[in-house]
C-alpha cells in the first residue's frame, strides 16, 4: 500500500514518517529521480507500507531547502531578538532576515522581553514594520501575546532562530500544550540539544502546523549569499536602486546612488544601511579569500 506522509525525524537511517498523527518507521532504499536527492526532515514522501514497516519510494513537493541543518519545506523563519538582556543584536537580525529572503522563506520578527525595555522594542518595531515585516512583541515569561504567535504558526512549518538567551525555549514552551504534541514536550529536548545538535525534528502543533526544533542558523550559514546580490535581500532597497547611476552600483562608494539618496531622505534606516555595509564587507572578504 502506498501513502503520502511527512518526515518528522531521522535517526541513523531510520526515517520517521507521519501520516495523520501516526508515525511509521521507514527505510529509504529507493532511488530517486534526481540522483543526488536524499530525504531530509520536512520532506513529503510517498512510502510503501508492508507489515507496519515503510520504505520511502519518492520525494515530492520540495518547496524550500536549507543546507544546515538539512531541512525541506520550511515555510516560515521566526527570528527572535530581545529588547534587553541580551541587548538586541540588529546586525544578527539583519543577517538572518537577508538569509530568509535569500532562501525565499517568509521571515517574522519577534521582539521578546518587552517588559525590560518597551521603548527599545517600539523603536525596533518601527524600523522593521515600515519595511513590511511582521513584528510581534512578547513577554514569553508571562505568555503575553503568545496567541498572536499561535495564529501565525497555523498552516506553516516554522523554524525559530535567534541568539542564545533571547527566550526561544520559553516562547516555544508557552506555545506547546501537552496534548497537542505528538512526542511530548519540546522543552527538555530543546534544552538538551541546544548548540550541540545539528539534526532537526518537526513537532506537530496542529493539523498542517509544525515547529522545527533547530539549533538556528549561524554566521557561517548566512555566508552562502553572494556579496554582489546582498542588496536584493535588503527588501526595502529594491524600491530605490533604479535611481543608481550604474547598473552594477555597490551602493557603497558611488556618488549617485538611489540607496544612499533614500538614506539621506530617511526612507532607509541608517541602522539597516550600516548593517548592509558590514555584511557586504564580510561576504566580500569571505568570497575573495576562498580557495
Ligand atoms: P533561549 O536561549 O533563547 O532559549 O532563551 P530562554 O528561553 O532559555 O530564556 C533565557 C532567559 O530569559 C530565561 O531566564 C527566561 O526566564 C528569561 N525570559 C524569557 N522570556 C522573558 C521575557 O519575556 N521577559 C523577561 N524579563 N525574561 C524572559
Ligand atoms: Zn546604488
Amino acid at each position: 500500500m502506498q501513502r503520502k506522509g511527512k518526515i518528522i525525524n531521522i535517526v541513523s537511517n531510520i526515517f520517521y514518517v507521519e501520516i495523520n498523527e501516526q508515525v511509521y518507521k521507514c527505510t529509504s532504499r529507493g532511488k530517486f529521480k534526481e540522483k543526488e536527492l536524499k530525504p531530509v526532515v520536512g520532506d513529503n514522501v510517498i512510502i510503501e507500507i508492508d507489515n507496519e514497516v515503510g520504505n520511502i519510494i519518492e520525494i515530492v513537493d520540495r518547496k524550500s531547502y536549507i543546507k544546515r541543518p538539512k531541512m525541506a519545506n520550511i515555510t516560515q523563519l521566526i527570528l527572535v531578538i530581545s529588547a534587553s538582556n541580551p541587548e538586541p543584536d540588529l546586525l544578527m537580525l539583519d543577517k538572518q532576515l537577508a538569509f530568509a529572503e535569500f532562501l525565499n522563506i517568509k521571515p517574522v520578527i519577534i521582539i521578546n522581553k518587552i517588559d525590560l525595555n518597551l521603548d527599545m522594542a517600539d523603536k525596533i518595531e518601527k524600523i522593521y514594520s515600515k519595511i513590511g515585516y511582521k513584528v510581534i512583541k512578547t513577554v514569553a515569561k508571562e505568555k503575553k501575546n503568545i496567541e498572536q504567535i499561535k495564529e501565525m504558526l497555523k498552516n506553516n512549518i516554522s523554524a525559530f532562530s535567534g541568539n542564545s538567551g533571547v527566550g526561544k525555549s520559553t516562547l516555544i514552551n508557552s506555545i506547546f500544550t501537552r496534548d497537542t504534541t505528538i512526542e511530548g514536550e519540546i522543552s527538555n529536548k530543546n534544552k538538551k540539544g541546544k548548540n550541540t545538535t545539528t539534526s532537526v525534528k518537526l513537532y506537530k502543533i496542529e493539523k498542517e502546523s509544525y515547529i522545527a526544533d533547530t539549533p538556528g542558523f549561524s554566521n557561517f550559514d548566512i555566508f552562502e549569499i553572494p556579496y554582489k546580490e546582498l542588496y536584493k535581500y535588503f527588501k526595502e532597497f529594491n524600491y530605490f536602486n533604479n535611481k543608481c547611476e550604474y547598473l552594477d552600483c555597490t551602493h557603497i562608494k558611488e556618488e549617485k546612488c538611489g540607496i544612499k539618496e533614500a538614506l539621506q531622505n530617511n526612507e532607509i534606516s541608517q541602522i539597516r544601511y550600516n548593517n548592509f555595509k558590514k555584511m557586504y564587507e564580510e561576504l566580500k572578504d569571505k568570497e575573495e579569500h576562498k580557495w
